[in-house]
């Protein structure tokens, strides 16, 4: 089984002599592997009939194409396609109260989808992407397993997720104020000194937003993660720009909170992972694929 990937951003039917589909093999065949259904637009890859050569990877004078081989058994495993052509993201992880579950692998692979799906921002598909997607199908889906009752609680508000973006680059952009205003009105149950010291942030409270080093940042989403009132804690990327010291600390703080409730976290620093997770799920594939 292979699929196809199209980016859409690097593909410029109008720039080019759609040497996809002129090279392509069955194509000169007779088979409609590779069409345009509208002239000059950008083409459609048919992949129950693409044989995985890879010709037109390397023709497309763009790089606009990914054709990635893939077991037929994981076929009947989409859990969310973005669109014809597109990325696909196979499995979710389980994700069990009193234990820290971790993804890791490389940006690009559905790190960010996951996480999407699991607090509940997103609504997998199961690759049926012309249809609009239903919590009630997701929850049948995984009806066996501990995934269904964490899907339907949920949709149906019984339990809150709170996801820790990775972009705290960003931060500065969306608020204003100091640290110490800004985890003041994110602190809904009043935790603001013991969150405060257990990150260590005494120090910066004073700081303009506009102002803060990466680790800062780091820390204020963190911070204002662990402020809210939820039973899932999603965290992506929580280590970027902060030391070692800083590190095992946050790390400390996950194990914690993991004792009495559900959390994930997607990481890059595997001595780390393997010093906090109880359970690590690999991510795999092609980036963008
Ligand atoms: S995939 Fe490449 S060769 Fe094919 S139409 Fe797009 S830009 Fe042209
Ligand atoms: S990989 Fe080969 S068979 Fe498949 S669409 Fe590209 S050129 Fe055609």
């Amino acid at each position: 089984m292979q699929i196809a990937v199209l980016d859409r951003e690097r593909c410029h039917p109008k720039r080019c002599h759609h040497e996809c589909q002129y090279y392509c093999p069955p194509v000169r065949s007779g088979t409609p592997t590779i069409e345009f259904p509208v002239p000059d637009e950008q083409p459609v890859i048919n992949e129950p009939l693409c044989i995985g050569c890879g010709i037109c990877v390397h023709r497309c004078p763009f790089g606009a194409i990914k054709i990635i081989g893939l077991p037929d058994e994981l076929n009947s495993e989409i859990t969310h396609q973005y669109g014809l052509n597109s990325f696909r993201l196979y499995s979710l992880p389980i994700l069990e109260q009193g234990k820290v579950t971790a993804i890791l692998g490389q940006n690009g692979m559905g790190k960010t989808t996951t996480l999407k799906i699991l607090s509940g921002l997103l609504v997998p598909n199961f690759g049926k992407y012309e249809e609009e997607a239903s919590k009630d199908n997701v929850i049948r889906y995984f009806a066996t397993s501990l995934m269904g009752t964490y899907f339907q609680d949920i949709y149906e508000g019984k339990r809150k997720a709170v996801l820790k973006d990775q972009n705290v680059d960003l931060i500065p952009r969306v608020v204003n104020g100091t640290l110490g205003e800004i985890l003041r009105r994110n602190d809904p149950q009043n935790r603001f000194d013991d969150v405060v010291s257990q990150l260590e942030m005494q120090g910066s409270l004073d700081r303009d937003v506009k102002a803060c080093s990466g680790g800062e940042l780091q820390k204020l989403a963190i911070a204002t993660t662990l402020l809210k009132d939820a039973d899932i804690y999603l965290f992506d990327e929580m280590s970027s720009y902060l030391d070692v010291a800083e590190r095992i600390r946050v790390a400390k703080i996950i194990q914690e909170l993991s004792r009495t409730k559900t959390v994930m976290v997607v990481e890059h620093d595997l001595a780390l992972m393997d010093w906090m997770a109880d359970s690590v799920h690999l991510v795999y594939g092609q980036s963008g694929a």
